[in-house]
Parts: C-alpha cells; sequence; structure tokens
C-alpha cells in the first residue's frame, strides 16, 4: 500500500534580528538558518519515517533542487514533484531574541501544480491507498474527487483553516483532522458536530491534553491522553501526529493503534526544536520513555 501526498514543499528561512523590524526600517539579520518545511512536506517526511512508502506530489521552482533531495533522504518517493518556473514556496520567519516571530509566506510553486500531474500520478495508485492533503496548495477538491473515484481513502487536514476549502473538499473524505481551534472555526462555519460532517473518522488534535476520535459510523467517541513531557517547540506537531496515524493506517494497524503510535510520535517532537529535519522514525518512537 502507499500514501499519496499532495502537499506543500517550503522552504523555510529563520532570521534572527535584533528586534522586530517597523514601518520603513531597514534593519541587518545577525543569522540565517534554512530549513525543510511546509505542512505537506512535514506530512511526508513524517508518513515515511513511520515506515510507509509516501509518494509526494508537489512542485518547487528551478532553485527547489535541494528541498527534492531532501524529501528522497528522508525516504520519500518524489518522482511526481514537478519542477516549474515559478518560486518554491517559501517562509521568511523573522526571529527577535525573546523568540517573538513574523512570518512571510510565499506560495510560489505550491498553487501551480496542474490537474494533469496530479491525473498522471494516481493513475499509478491502487484501490485502498490513501490520498491526503492539507491547504497549502491548489487543486485540494479536484484531487479528492480523482482519490475517490479510484477507490482511494481520502484524508484531508484542514490547515490552515479556510472553511471554503474545507467544506470543496468534505464530500469526498474518509479521514479529517483538525486541531482544537479549527474545529470550532468549522463547526462555527458550518453549524455542525463534528458527527454530523459526513466523514468516516474524524480526527480532532487538542495539544497538551491529547485527541479525540470521533468514529461516526459506529458513532462513538475515543480520547487519546497525550504523554506528559516538557516542550521545546510545538511547531510540526500537528503534522507529525497526522502523518503518523496515516501510515499506522496504511501499514494495517486499527485506528486506535495508529492514533497511539501518533500521539508518542508527537509527544517526542515536542521536545525537539525543528520540523521536517527532526521528525522521528518509528524506533524512536517505539522506543522512547515517557
Ligand atoms: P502545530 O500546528 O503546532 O503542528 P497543531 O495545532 O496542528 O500543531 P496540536 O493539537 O497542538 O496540533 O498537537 C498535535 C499533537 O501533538 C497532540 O494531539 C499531541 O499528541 C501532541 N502534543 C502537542 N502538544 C503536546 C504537549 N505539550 N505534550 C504532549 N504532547 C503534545
Amino acid at each position: 500500500m502507499a500514501i499519496w501526498n499532495l502537499g506543500s514543499i517550503n522552504a523555510d528561512m529563520i532570521y534572527a534580528l535584533p528586534h522586530m523590524p517597523t514601518a520603513g526600517e531597514t534593519l541587518a539579520a545577525t543569522g540565517l538558518e534554512q530549513y525543510l518545511g511546509g505542512k505537506g512536506a512535514n506530512m511526508s517526511v513524517a508518513a515515511a519515517r513511520a515506515g510507509s512508502h509516501v509518494c509526494h506530489l508537489g512542485a518547487v521552482g528551478p532553485e527547489g533542487a535541494w528541498a527534492v533531495t531532501r524529501l528522497l533522504e528522508y525516504g520519500v518517493d518524489t518522482r511526481h514533484i514537478a519542477q516549474l518556473d515559478v518560486p518554491t514556496g517559501h517562509a521568511v520567519i523573522a526571529v527577535d531574541p525573546t523568540g517573538e516571530n513574523q512570518i512571510i509566506l510565499f506560495p510560489g510553486a505550491n498553487r501551480e501544480i496542474s490537474e494533469d500531474q496530479i491525473g498522471a500520478a494516481l493513475s499509478a495508485a491502487s484501490a485502498g491507498d490513501i490520498l491526503v492533503m492539507q491547504n497549502e496548495t491548489n487543486m485540494q477538491a479536484e484531487a479528492a474527487q480523482m482519490g475517490r473515484d479510484l477507490g482511494l481513502k481520502v484524508a484531508y487536514a484542514a490547515a490552515p483553516f479556510d472553511a471554503a476549502a474545507v467544506q470543496a473538499v468534505l464530500p469526498y473524505l474518509d479521514y479529517l483532522f483538525l486541531n482544537e481551534v479549527e474545529a470550532e472555526q468549522l463547526r462555527d462555519a458550518t453549524g455542525k458536530t463534528p458527527e454530523a460532517l459526513g466523514v468516516a473518522d474524524v480526527i480532532v488534535t487538542l495539544g497538551a491534553k491529547g485527541a479525540r476520535h470521533y468514529d461516526t459510523t459506529a458513532g462513538t467517541t475515543h480520547d487519546v491522553a497525550a504523554h506528559s513531557v516538557v516542550p521545546v517547540d510545538t511547531t510540526g506537531a500537528g503534522d507529525t501526529f497526522t502523518g503518523y496515524v496515516l501510515s499506522g493506517l496504511d501499514r494495517g494497524l486499527p485506528m486506535a493503534q495508529a492514533l497511539a503510535q501518533a500521539n508518542r510520535a508527537a509527544a517526542l517532537m515536542v521536545t525537539r526544536k525543528g520540523t521536517a529535519d527532526v521528525i522521528p522514525d518509528l524506533k524512536e518512537v517505539q522506543d522512547a520513555r515517557f
């Protein structure tokens, strides 16, 4: 089985600044670090490190070859990543000495993926494979419909949250992932509780409180308590959680076990600084002592 991930690939450029710039100010940065980022790339790395065959569907610009190489090094199948004539998506992140940040996000190639590219990639998928998307690329609804038509299990992480984007894919979903705030925003937009969305499995992550799974077919809910850790950096915890749940399902685990593994992986992740580059592999997750 395989996981097909229509997802963003970003360069996260982190500039250390003496203070946040004010309007009109020119400010020299004291440092620059560049990492692989984007919710899509994070999820691909998480699911690959958990042991799944992950085919990333995405796009980079002419200067994005390093990001593709990095994904490949982390075990992701990169054959369906297009190289386009627009810049690679990137985030310019300014951080001051107190840790406060400001982020400019440029979607670039992530929003230029063609329907033909998706069709060509998914023609190699098998019924029962998983297709996952987040809200950082174009073509989400088209891909979701294609996935459903091909007999794939379709998953969506509604982040960054946009009510119209979730509602466009909702009819095609088997799995929906939301954090607590997104679950509230979706309830405000639709007037529906997670049980009433028409999606078989809805998973709401609750940060340090863990996660809740709504099995809407059985009409049951299942809570997973978070492990007790000292958080260092929660960035990427949600993406790691989603990648691990989907990989667990892809590897044939029942939902409860997939959630338990994801909860361990995400707990480990919040003890680490960074995103895609520090996502734990399955052995680290299994060996972790909480
Ligand atoms: P992010 O956007 O920062 O990646 P998110 O808002 O999508 O995260 P959260 O609900 O904050 O997602 O966290 C996802 C999962 O990570 C939780 O369900 C839990 O398993 C784990 N987690 C997050 N924070 C903590 C914490 N402080 N202690 C233990 N586990 C945590």
